[in-house]
């Protein structure tokens, strides 16, 4: 499309020409629907609005070399969707239905995906809300599933580099037992402080430690943490974090090195044995880390000592774009082409 300067994107909001939505009233889902309207009409007690009865996901849709677009892992996208639904007291939208939503709210805009040389890529961000009024606190008993699309640029615009992260100790972004496994914007809104204070600090993002013992990693801001010593792809096991399907993914293909995958409580002082570490998320794919700094404790584990990428985070972080793009073999069945 003519007009677009596709490699200087940034991960902002344009408007595109379609959105589609699917509503659910009368405990079934109705018919798919084309909007080119931006905005919702919707009751002012909706139970999203007051009670945050909200979810959402984010996946990409990628133009190849071949002109040939690929979106990436979608019924992993469905089954989350699904299990932060039941999560929160929301219908589940069956997986065949998000399908069909995400394939046509893609091709509607089949004119925003970037090409392939700009390294950048088409954002899909399914949303599901709780439209009814309420004013107890209740589940609504109708619901808004919508998805729209933006371009949006490469990450990474001056190439693969590292970045310095912060831990923040004086704010949880969720509870060990809260809502920190479903993809919910609660769990946004308790991020915000610790998010700003890390930007303000002139970090790139914040880290959490797990809330209960403030001893071992959590995540990271809104992706999740691996690292990698030994040969070995390490990422926390905990249950107040996303399960990030970028970084079940990266797991995969750190099997399919030789590498052995371990999914186990990393706590902090680990960070110094690591001799790469990185944060993952459909975003950046990896961001490598250069050091976490725990400013509170005044300690500082510097991770990327020549503050470079380090050889298995790039190898893993070429992979991983070469299936989204269409440059690798997609083995694993994870990419759906667009017909
Ligand atoms: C979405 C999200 C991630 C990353 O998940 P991906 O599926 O890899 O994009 C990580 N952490 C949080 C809190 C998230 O909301």
């Amino acid at each position: 499309m003519k007009g677009i300067d596709w490699a200087n994107l940034s991960f902002g909001y344009m408007k595109t020409d379609y959105n589609v939505r699917i509503y659910y009233r009368n405990e079934q889902w109705g018919e798919m629907e084309l909007c080119s309207e931006e905005t919702i009409p919707m009751h002012m007690a909706a139970t999203a609005l007051h009670y945050g009865q909200e979810a959402f996901e984010g996946l990409k849709a990628f133009r190849g070399k071949d002109g040939k677009v690929r979106i990436f892992r979608l019924e992993e996208n469905a089954a989350r969707l699904q299990a932060t639904s039941r999560g929160i007291l929301m219908p589940e939208l069956p997986t065949e239905r998000f399908r069909e939503a995400v394939l046509k709210a893609v091709k509607l805009n089949e004119r925003f995906i970037p090409p392939y040389e700009s390294g950048a890529s088409l954002y899909i961000r399914p949303l599901l809300i709780g439209t009814s009024a309420q004013v107890g606190v209740h589940p609504a008993s109708e619901y808004l599933f919508l998805i729209f699309v933006t371009p949006v640029g490469p990450y990474f615009k001056g190439g693969f580099a590292t970045n310095p992260y912060v831990i923040i100790r004086e704010f949880d972004r969720s509870a060990p037992l809260g809502t920190g496994t479903y993809k919910v914007g609660g769990n946004y809104a308790a991020s915000l402080r610790a998010n700003k204070k890390a930007h303000d600090l002139g970090y790139s993002s914040e880290f959490y430690l797990d809330a209960k013992e403030k001893k071992y990693i959590d995540e990271c801001g809104a992706a999740n943490f691996f690292g990698i010593r030994d040969n070995t792809y390490i990422t926390p096991k905990s249950t107040s974090i996303l399960p990030s399907i970028t970084n079940k993914s990266l797991m995969q293909l750190a099997e399919d090195m030789g590498l052995k995958v371990e999914c186990r409580p990393v706590p902090e002082e680990e960070l110094n044995l690591f001799e790469e570490a990185g944060a993952c998320g459909t975003a950046a794919v990896i961001s490598p880390i250069e050091r976490i700094d725990d400013v509170e404790t005044g300690k500082s584990y510097v991770i990327a000592k020549d503050g470079k990428p380090g050889p298995i985070s790039t190898k893993l972080y070429n992979k991983l774009r070469g299936i989204q793009y269409g440059d690798e073999p997609d083995v694993h069945g994870w990419v759906t082409i667009l017909e």
